[in-house]
Protein backbone atom coordinates (compact mmCIF):
# COMPACT_ATOMS: atom_id res chain seq x y z
CA UNK A 1 0.00 0.00 0.00
CA UNK A 2 1.44 3.27 -0.80
CA UNK A 3 0.85 6.37 1.04
CA UNK A 4 -1.15 8.99 -0.07
CA UNK A 5 0.35 12.62 -0.86
CA UNK A 6 -0.87 13.24 2.67
CA UNK A 7 0.26 10.70 4.82
CA UNK A 8 3.71 11.33 3.07
CA UNK A 9 3.41 14.65 3.47
CA UNK A 10 2.41 14.19 7.05
CA UNK A 11 5.28 12.08 7.96
CA UNK A 12 7.81 14.67 6.60
CA UNK A 13 6.41 17.10 8.64
CA UNK A 14 6.62 14.83 11.63
CA UNK A 15 9.72 13.43 10.83
CA UNK A 16 11.28 17.19 11.10
CA UNK A 17 9.56 17.97 14.13
CA UNK A 18 11.55 14.66 15.34
CA UNK A 19 15.17 15.76 13.80
CA UNK A 20 14.61 19.12 15.48
CA UNK A 21 13.60 17.75 18.90
CA UNK A 22 16.16 15.16 18.32
CA UNK A 23 18.37 18.63 19.22
CA UNK A 24 16.66 19.04 22.41
CA UNK A 25 15.51 15.91 24.48
CA UNK A 26 13.04 18.06 26.41
CA UNK A 27 11.20 18.40 23.46
CA UNK A 28 10.54 14.66 23.13
CA UNK A 29 11.33 11.72 25.10
CA UNK A 30 12.69 9.94 22.83
CA UNK A 31 16.54 8.86 21.56
CA UNK A 32 17.61 6.92 18.85
CA UNK A 33 21.25 4.63 20.21
CA UNK A 34 22.92 2.39 18.71
CA UNK A 35 21.68 -1.00 18.81
CA UNK A 36 23.83 -4.34 20.62
CA UNK A 37 25.03 -7.04 18.35
CA UNK A 38 22.51 -9.42 16.89
CA UNK A 39 19.23 -7.32 18.26
CA UNK A 40 16.46 -8.20 15.53
CA UNK A 41 14.11 -5.54 14.54
CA UNK A 42 11.32 -5.23 16.49
CA UNK A 43 8.87 -3.69 13.63
CA UNK A 44 6.94 -5.52 10.99
CA UNK A 45 4.84 -4.34 7.56
CA UNK A 46 1.41 -4.83 8.81
CA UNK A 47 -1.16 -2.97 7.83
CA UNK A 48 -1.81 -0.62 10.91
CA UNK A 49 -5.21 0.46 10.09
CA UNK A 50 -8.13 -0.82 11.79
CA UNK A 51 -7.81 -3.48 9.31
CA UNK A 52 -4.58 -4.64 10.89
CA UNK A 53 -4.50 -8.22 10.70
CA UNK A 54 -2.82 -7.56 14.87
CA UNK A 55 -6.65 -6.94 15.91
CA UNK A 56 -7.83 -10.64 14.37
CA UNK A 57 -7.73 -12.76 17.85
CA UNK A 58 -4.92 -15.43 17.78
CA UNK A 59 -2.78 -13.36 14.86
CA UNK A 60 0.82 -14.07 15.31
CA UNK A 61 3.08 -11.67 13.35
CA UNK A 62 6.36 -13.37 11.92
CA UNK A 63 7.84 -9.45 12.57
CA UNK A 64 10.54 -8.13 10.54
CA UNK A 65 13.39 -10.48 9.96
CA UNK A 66 16.09 -7.84 9.77
CA UNK A 67 18.72 -6.88 12.21
CA UNK A 68 18.27 -4.25 13.95
CA UNK A 69 20.86 -1.54 13.99
CA UNK A 70 18.94 1.12 16.30
CA UNK A 71 17.13 1.38 19.39
CA UNK A 72 14.47 3.74 19.67
CA UNK A 73 14.03 4.65 23.55
CA UNK A 74 11.11 5.92 24.56
CA UNK A 75 11.05 7.69 27.92
CA UNK A 76 7.59 7.66 29.80
CA UNK A 77 8.32 8.98 32.89
CA UNK A 78 11.77 9.63 35.16
CA UNK A 79 12.08 6.29 35.59
CA UNK A 80 10.36 3.98 32.78
CA UNK A 81 11.61 3.41 28.96
CA UNK A 82 10.67 1.46 26.41
CA UNK A 83 13.17 0.28 24.43
CA UNK A 84 11.87 -0.82 20.35
CA UNK A 85 15.21 -2.23 18.42
CA UNK A 86 14.71 -0.58 14.73
CA UNK A 87 16.41 -1.81 11.47
CA UNK A 88 17.19 1.20 9.06
CA UNK A 89 14.04 0.92 7.55
CA UNK A 90 11.90 0.72 9.63
CA UNK A 91 13.31 3.18 12.05
CA UNK A 92 11.84 6.69 10.88
CA UNK A 93 8.47 4.14 10.92
CA UNK A 94 9.18 3.56 14.37
CA UNK A 95 9.94 7.18 15.55
CA UNK A 96 6.86 8.47 13.48
CA UNK A 97 4.56 6.43 15.30
CA UNK A 98 5.93 7.08 18.40
CA UNK A 99 5.49 10.33 17.94
CA UNK A 100 2.10 10.07 16.93
CA UNK A 101 1.21 7.67 19.56
CA UNK A 102 2.27 10.79 22.47
CA UNK A 103 0.89 13.01 20.46
CA UNK A 104 3.58 15.15 19.16
CA UNK A 105 5.54 17.69 21.36
CA UNK A 106 4.24 16.84 25.10
ZN1 LIG B 1 2.85 -7.40 12.29
ZN1 LIG C 1 12.65 -3.80 10.44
Amino acid sequence: MMPTPQETFWSDQTLAAVRDAARDPKLLPVAVVAAPDNTRCSWCDCDDSEDSPHNRPGYRCAGCPETAMSVVAVHSGPHRRYDYPACDRHRDDIITTLVRATGGRP
